[in-house]
Parts: structure tokens; C-alpha cells; sequence
């Protein structure tokens, strides 16, 4: 095993997470592929080189580390979920042109009050959609 899966078996083992084989290739994936792929690409991917991977074990293995707050699910898209390993807030961009999540690395003082009108806030997704720089150059 390379140094980048014994570290992520290390991350895993910290949350008391068991390091199955199958969570280390999909937390891997994601970790390598910052796009904010679907579950489908994932498995598309993971089976070029793991011919017995199933598509539910790929899908539950995301729902796991959903529920073990491993990874965000973003629904900006309104059709599908798209995978995200970066937990830490911050903002999505999705071009209406060539259909990338692009992370936005903008502040939020809403995150930082921790509530807004007496809410408390737990979680923040901002949304935006139009078109990215690199459409908007190629003028498309
Ligand atoms: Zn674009
Ligand atoms: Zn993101």
C-alpha cells in the first residue's frame, strides 16, 4: 500500500472508521478528483480497476461516509447528487455551460455569527449558478 492510502487508512481508523478496501479506493477517488463527482462516475471509474465492485456497495459506501460526516452531498445540480471530500464550508459554482461545481473560497459572516435571527446554524450550502470563467473565454 502507498503512503497516500496508509494515510487515509490512518484518517479512517482515527474516526473509528474500519479501513475496508472498498472505502479506501472511493475516499481516494474523491480525494484525487476535487470535480464534486456522482456516484456514478465514481463507480465507473473504481471498476476499471476493481472489476467486482458493485454499484450499491460504491453508493453505500457514500452514504456511510455521509452519515459519518466524511463527505458533503450537494444537490446543486437538482438532478443528481455530486460527492464532495472538502467538509469544511464554503460555497458551490455551477456552470450552466460545461456543468462544473467550482468550489468558491468566499467568506459568509452568517458562518461565523453560528446563527441567524435567533436559527442556529448547523450547516451552510450557498448556491450559485451561471457560467465560469473558462466558458465565458472560449465564448461559448
Ligand atoms: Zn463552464
Ligand atoms: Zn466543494
Amino acid at each position: 500500500m502507498n503512503t497516500k492510502m496508509e494515510l487515509l487508512k490512518k484518517g479512517l481508523l482515527k474516526k473509528g472508521i474500519r479501513p475496508t478496501y472498498i472505502r479506501l479506493k472511493v475516499l481516494d477517488y474523491l480525494e484525487t478528483n476535487r470535480n464534486h463527482p456522482t456516484a456514478e462516475a465514481i463507480y465507473k471509474s473504481l471498476v476499471k480497476e476493481i472489476p467486482t465492485i458493485s454499484r450499491t456497495s460504491v453508493y453505500n459506501t457514500l452514504n456511510f461516509f455521509h452519515e459519518k460526516e466524511l463527505i458533503n452531498i450537494l444537490f446543486i445540480t437538482g438532478i443528481e447528487a455530486r460527492f464532495d471530500s472538502n467538509i469544511s464550508p464554503h460555497h458551490h459554482f455551477l456552470c450552466g455551460k460545461c456543468g462544473r461545481i467550482i468550489d468558491l473560497d468566499i467568506e459568509c459572516n452568517y458562518f461565523k455569527k453560528g446563527n441567524i435571527r435567533g436559527h442556529r446554524i448547523i450547516e451552510l450550502h450557498g448556491y450559485f449558478k451561471g457560467i465560469c470563467k473558462d466558458c465565458l473565454k472560449e465564448g461559448k
